[in-house]
């Protein structure tokens, strides 16, 4: 079984995505994790991220790992474990700008459908394509939204438990600067799927949007039996 879930930043989908994965016992794929890596590794070798062949050479050269449980997923890059790094604000911006190569997203959306056929089980994916893109005929897709200021309240606590300390206009400023381009690239922007059920998330806590997500998930099982 594929599940995609696609939808803005700090909507829920890594939290809810490995929720989901870990019930059902499907691989879980964080595919933003795999664009923030790629620019980590472009900024690392001092090449400017809108330098589109070299940061297509690093995507192509570099080896991306995802290894271990949903919960405790970590990130490797040539078997260095940047899984802490490629979550600062600095990453998050420098993977959207790098998300916008279509040579980069080519060579990521086969990685990831590499991964993801690959599972025994099945595979949960998260990101901002997957319904669209990588697995446009997925078994279930989702959209997760909310409004910007719910999500940017969201990732500002997740952030400061963390010890972070970027305060939540820094945080709502970097959401809908990395919204507005996910919307408006060229290439796969963020876009709903016809066959996707979209939920908001603004409102509803963690356990009542999984509990939805679940029923749908039966829904789609007792249909195929
Ligand atoms: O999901 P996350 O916030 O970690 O993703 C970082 C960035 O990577 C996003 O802002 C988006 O620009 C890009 N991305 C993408 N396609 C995906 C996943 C992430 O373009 N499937």
């Amino acid at each position: 079984m594929i599940i995609a879930i696609d939808g803005p930043s700090g909507a829920g989908k890594s939290t809810l995505g490995k929720m989901l994965a870990k019930k059902l016992g499907l691989l879980y794929l964080d595919t933003g994790a795999m664009y923030r890596a790629v620019a980590l590794a472009v900024v690392r070798k001092d090449i400017a991220l809108e330098d589109q062949e070299a940061a297509a050479n690093i995507a192509r050269q570099a080896r991306i790992e995802l290894v271990g449980e949903p919960e405790s997923l970590k990130v490797f890059v040539d078997d260095e474990d940047v899984t802490a790094e490629i979550r600062t604000l600095e990453a998050a911006q420098a993977a959207s700008i790098v998300s916008s190569n279509s040579a980069v997203r080519r060579i990521m959306v086969e990685h990831q459908r590499q991964m993801g056929l690959s599972a025994p089980n099945g595979c949960v994916l998260e990101g901002r394509d997957i319904g669209s893109v990588v697995f446009p005929s997925a078994d279930i897709k989702f959209f997760l939204t909310a409004r910007p200021e719910a999500r940017a309240r969201r990732r500002f606590e997740e952030d400061h438990a963390k010890g972070r300390s970027s305060t939540y206009e820094q945080t709502l400023a970097e959401i809908n600067e990395r919204d507005r381009r996910d919307v408006s690239r060229d290439d796969s922007p963020l876009t709903i799927a016809d066959d996707a059920v979209v939920i908001d998330t603004s409102e509803l806590d963690l356990a009542e949007v999984f509990e939805q997500m679940i029923a749908v998930v039966d829904g789609v099982k007792s249909e195929a039996a």
